[in-house]
């Protein structure tokens, strides 16, 4: 790790957010956990505590459900008309914008991510998600159905209305804390439902703040419930929650195989973003120039910690050894700092388990014959860096090419036949994303029309828009978030039908 310069000032108020012991929202007030108990949060560039959160369990999420149930039953959320519930979440937005330094202060300090990155990335993105939404509330409808029971003696009027599902528990990852939230309140919010939302325990700090802002924009209490804690504890039991209509889910493959397995009991609905092993492919046509950056961002952007990372490169063997140098070059000059510092590209991960497990990939992948052309290890002693890392002479049996490493290190595997590519980048349990890089415009289509994966970008990569919808095919998930397709998530369809004649 090169020097750090002098680190950005801490905003005050973020210097004060950390200080305090945050408490849990339940039914718009701030409480204690039941149990009494706390946990910390910790700065990863330092491995250093940060910030005390309380810490949520199964009484807890009792409670929150039973004010989500409430708000939903009879609160006045249920009353409003869908153009105010759409005015509360452009608030929402608004708000974030108006807090944007402090929100991505905060992300960086409990992620590790570069506070740069946040301040153009994750806290724009999460206003934008927003305020997409707060369109929506006022546009979910249904269709008048012409039906022909009734064989034309009798008529019907038959029509179709979409209702909010209802109570939802929403669980989320630590990679974008605040974005994360942002793409599960959104569409939750803009069709009605009520909420009881599980941060990820590494990084609870952004959905904290944002509770105070969904307070201020004027959501009703009830409406937005915000349990910190762990997975097995307070996550399982929203999972489990009898009383809960959904629960949408983003984090591990494993994790939401056992989210479904407790969202059995009472067959609440399920949508699920899960992870990924993105295939993105540069043929030998492509405009290098653009596809050497545009891979090494693929999967350097966030340290790696992607669901949709572009973790398996392939390159068509003509170009292969420029592809490798270059993105080993731009690699080499990825300055790995602290999030706050001004000159950091790449923070730590997120903590140290995550550490330990992109280590123990690259110990297995190196032991097992691939050569680091750059990277490969750990950076310093102190906080969760790790190089950026990219390897070679691997093959498809390895652990690093099968398996979602979630951090900054890319397999670049060389390809000679075009026809046969779509089935080795399809090789994977995931279908989450995929790259296509090539200036053959029929090429690229056919491509993408072939391979598995719910999102195909084509001379880019990592690009993310509120309307369009990202989700995965085969064990990268259920269902969609973002777009429309997201709303039909939210909702219940009403068949009603009545004869007229
Ligand atoms: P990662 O492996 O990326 O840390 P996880 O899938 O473990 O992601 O975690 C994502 C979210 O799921 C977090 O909020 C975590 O607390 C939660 N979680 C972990 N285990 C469980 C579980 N058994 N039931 C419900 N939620 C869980």
């Amino acid at each position: 790790m090169a020097s750090t310069a002098s680190a950005t000032l801490l905003d005050q108020n973020v210097t004060k957010f950390v200080s305090r012991t945050h408490k849990i929202l339940i039914n718009g007030k701030w409480v204690a956990a039941a149990s009494g108990k706390t946990f910390s949060t910790y700065n990863p560039a330092t491995g250093e505590v940060l910030s005390q959160i309380s810490e949520g369990d199964k009484e807890d999420i009792n409670l929150a459900v039973k004010a989500a149930r409430a708000a939903f039953e009879t609160g006045p959320w249920s009353k409003i008309t869908t153009s105010e519930r759409g005015r509360m979440i452009w608030k929402l937005a608004d708000l974030i914008e108006k807090h944007l330094e402090e929100f991505a202060q905060l992300e960086s300090l409990d992620n590790g991510k570069p506070l740069s990155v946040a301040r153009v990335a994750d806290v724009p993105l999460a206003a934008d998600l927003f305020r997409y939404m707060a369109g929506w509330a006022t546009k979910i409808e249904g269709n008048t159905i012409p039906i022909s029971s009734g064989g034309g003696k009798t008529q019907f009027l038959a029509y179709t209305v979409r209702e909010p599902v209802g109570v939802v528990g929403q669980i989320i990852p630590w990679n974008f804390p605040l974005l994360m939230a942002a793409w599960k309140l959104g569409p939750a919010l803009a069709t009605g439902c009520t909420i009881v939302l599980k941060p990820a325990e590494q990084t609870p700090l952004t959905a904290l703040l944002l509770g105070e802002m969904i307070q201020e924009a004027g959501i009703p209490d009830g409406v937005v419930n915000i349990v910190p804690g762990y997975g097995e504890t307070a996550g399982a039991a929203l999972a489990g929650h009898p009383d809960v209509d959904k629960v949408a889910f983003t984090g591990s493959t494993e994790v939401g195989k056992l989210i479904l397995k407790a969202a059995a009991g009472n067959l609440k609905k399920v949508s699920l973003e899960l992870g990924g092993k993105s295939p993105n492919i540069v043929l030998q046509d492509a405009d290098v120039e653009a596809a050497i950056p545009g891979a090494a961002s693929a999967i350097f952007f966030n340290h790696g910690q992607c669901c949709c990372a572009g973790s398996r490169l392939f390159v068509e063997h003509e170009i292969f050894d420029k592809v490798v140098e270059g993105v080993a070059k731009v690699a080499k000059n990825i300055h790995v700092a602290p999030g706050m510092d001004p000159s950091s590209d790449m923070g730590p991960l997120v903590s140290e388990e995550q550490l330990n497990r992109v280590c123990g990939y690259l110990e297995s992948g190196i032991s097992e014959g691939a050569k680091a052309v750059t990277g490969g290890s750990r950076e310093g002693n102190k906080g969760y860096f790790v190089k950026p890392t990219v390897l070679v002479n691997t093959n498809d049996k390895m652990k690093v090419v099968r398996e979602e490493i979630f951090g900054p290190v890319v397999t670049v595997i060389p390809f000679r036949n075009v026809e046969e590519i779509a089935a080795q980048a399809n090789n994977s349990n995931y279908g989450l994303a995929a790259g296509i890089w090539t200036r053959d415009i029929k090429k690229a289509h056919r491509l993408a029309s072939l391979l598995r994966a719910g999102t195909v970008w084509i001379n880019c990569y990592n690009v993310f828009d509120a309307a369009l919808p990202f989700g995965g095919y085969k064990e990268s998930g259920w269902g969609r978030e973002m777009g429309h397709e997201v709303l039909e998530q939210y909702t219940e369809v009403k068949a009603v039908c009545t004869p007229i004649s």
